[in-house]
């Protein structure tokens, strides 16, 4: 059986700080390379699933999410030898300004194409033992829709979902954790028990 942890990308694994127009501004959170890095140790896939709809609001184009995505592994790589095993992400808003993005597609989260996308490349992902983790409801509410085990993160915007500020909370996360490090140790403590 085959474990995936599904990533949302900003406040998750890199600091919130809004739509990202220089890619030296993307700053990974604090322990998050060497958490990512115990996961790829256990042999769990570590799959990033991110909404990026800076293409169809027209901030900038699709090369630019790929410049981020590229300068995310290079942190990763650096600061704590981690990887992922597979990157996807959903450049698309329906009310958005720019052709061809402005769609209602199903690969926005909470819609469920990444994960059969991901689920193409690696047939073998058990989802009831999966987790995807995120800072949104929106990342709870796809947890929901995909059938994975939610965790939501108090870093990005994890904290005003939770006090009710941000975003309307429709489902319980499986669990809430202070941020990403500590979401793997629980993580890996639930695999390794078994
Ligand atoms: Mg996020
Ligand atoms: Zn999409």
């Amino acid at each position: 059986m085959t474990i995936a942890v599904f990533l949302d990308r900003d406040g998750t694994i890199n600091e919130e700080i809004g739509y990202i127009r220089n890619v030296d501004d993307l700053r990974l959170i604090s322990g998050a390379a060497k958490a990512i890095s115990r996961l790829n140790d256990a042999n769990i896939l570590v799959i990033l699933t991110t909404n990026q709809s800076g293409p169809a609001r027209g901030y900038y184009d699709e090369t630019h999410v790929q410049a981020l995505n590229q300068r995310l592994l290079d942190l990763l790589k650096q600061e704590g030898n981690a990887w992922l095993d597979a990157s996807f992400y959903c450049p698309h808003l329906p009310d958005g300004s720019v052709e061809p993005y402005n769609i209602d597609c199903d690969c926005r989260k909470p819609g469920t194409a990444m994960i059969k996308q991901a689920l193409k490349q690696f047939p073998d992902i058990d989802l009831k033992s999966s987790y995807i983790l995120g800072d949104k409801a929106t990342d709870v509410e796809f947890a929901a829709n995909a059938g994975c085990k939610g965790i939501l993160l108090r870093t990005g915007y994890g904290e005003r979902v939770l006090l009710g500020t941000y975003q309307e909370l429709k489902h319980q996360p499986y669990m809430v954790c202070r941020d990403i490090v500590e979401a793997v140790d629980r993580i890996l403590g639930e695999v390794q028990a078994g």
